[in-house]
């Protein structure tokens, strides 16, 4: 096996049990890795560290995968890793066979690149890095095998595979084909979920607590449901009470299913609005209209893809929060998410409080929110801390 050394010094955040490694630490290979290989990694005394997915010219170079000398990449670690992930979401209590969650995610879970969600009786998988690539086949069949799902779709659509070399692939990858749509249970809601079109894999597991934040909030309120892709937060809006939900999102797509969604979940067609629309023009013309909601939702997608889009980033969150607050009437609510891992929660907060001096209102924070805990965080890699948000409540 090659070995990956380490300049000296750079050993500590490993033997801290951080998951990733950066090109800068590295003194040396012993041979040529290729993208996804299991590499040795040692200190620069040449004593074992760990195993990791090497990615040769990526800045993160390598992806941990075991810090155990005994225990390489294989089925073995991978059963022990897939029953450690399905226990944890036991524990959760996301295990109800007509719901769903993030089953593994990522690095998080110990399988660095392997994100799988459960739909029901269905599982969905993305495939990010060459890493978890040479081990395919034998992930689908622990899963089958672990979980009992009916059948598994792929849906490694994702274009950083291409830095890795890989192809985009979608499709069943074993068992039965999935229904379209799925449909989930979350607690008193339903959710219909198109697995092979939707986004990501298809629903947002991350913001399951942040729905049921807006449901504590909602009832008697006007709600502006910004970027709303499929309504989740609208549906748990009406759910609890309140009067009137207007949907906001680009995609049509989505839009369609929103509105198939609102109608599951029996919610009478005078109680919602579904806009097809860019979010920055229409908060901009509901502005001008001197519209006015008890309660704004805010959860676009990335502004912040990395440190040189910072400031651009931050400028973009910064104007729909100063909207936001504009079209709040008093007392009303404000919910604005990031979902960049770049963007820090102060530096959010910040931005938060500057869009309200720009909107001239005063405010008050009343909860700090953040991704599902089936998103886990480990202790050791806070980097994957990546969606944050703030409940503020204006005078
Ligand atoms: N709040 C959603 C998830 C939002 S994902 C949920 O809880 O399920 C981000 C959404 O923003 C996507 O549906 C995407 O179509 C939409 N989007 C991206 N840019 C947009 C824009 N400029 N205007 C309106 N919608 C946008």
């Amino acid at each position: 096996m090659i070995e990956m050394r380490l300049k000296k010094g750079r050993e500590k955040s490993l033997l801290r049990k951080h998951l990733w490694i950066f090109s800068g630490a590295v003194e040396d290979f012993s041979g040529e890795p290729e993208y996804g290989e299991t590499v040795r990694v040692t200190d620069c005394n040449g004593n074992f560290l760990a195993y990791a997915a090497c990615s040769p010219k990526s800045q993160l170079i390598g992806r941990i995968w075991s810090f155990d000398e005994n225990l390489q990449p294989g089925r073995e670690l991978f059963a022990q890793r897939l029953r450690e992930a399905a226990e944890f979401r036991r524990f959760l209590q996301l295990d109800a066979p007509d719901g769903g969650c993030r089953l593994v995610n990522s690095e998080a879970d110990g399988l660095p690149g392997l994100v799988v969600d459960r739909f029901g009786e269905f599982l969905v998988m993305q495939i990010s890095s060459a890493g978890v690539e040479r081990f395919r086949d034998e992930f689908i069949s622990l899963l089958m095998e672990m979980t009992g799902a009916k059948g598994i779709y792929e849906r490694s659509d994702l274009p950083v595979r291409a830095k890795e070399g890989l192809p985009e692939r979608t499709g069943l990858a074993a068992g039965e084909q999935p229904p379209n749509p799925i449909i989930i249970k979350e607690n008193d809601m339903r959710f219909a979920i198109d697995v092979r079109h939707g986004q990501k894999s298809g629903f947002y597991f991350d913001q399951r607590e942040s729905r049921q934040a807006v449901a504590k909030y909602a009832k008697d309120r006007t709600v502006l449901n910004c970027f709303s892709y499929t309504g989740g937060f609208g549906i748990a809006a009406i759910k609890a009470g309140a009067k009137f939900v207007t949907n906001v999102d680009s995609s049509a797509p989505a839009q369609r299913q929103a509105n198939h969604n609102f109608e599951m979940n029996k919610i009478k067609p005078e109680q919602f609005e579904n806009i097809t629309g860019d979010v920055f023009e229409i908060l901009r013309q509901y502005v001008a209209e001197k519209r006015k909601f008890d309660m704004v939702i805010l959860d676009p997608p990335k502004f912040v893809d990395s440190q040189k889009n910072l400031l651009k980033g931050c400028r973009a969150y910064q104007d729909i929060a100063r909207l936001g607050f504009q079209l709040l009437n008093p007392g009303g609510l404000l919910f604005n998410f990031s979902c960049s891992g770049l963007m820090t929660p102060e530096l959010l907060q910040k931005i938060t409080a500057d869009a309200a001096i720009e909107a001239d209102k005063d405010g008050t924070i009343v909860e700090k929110l953040h991704q599902s805990p089936d998103h886990n965080i480990p202790l050791s890699t806070p980097e994957t801390f990546y969606l944050k948000g703030f409940i503020t409540r204006i005078k």
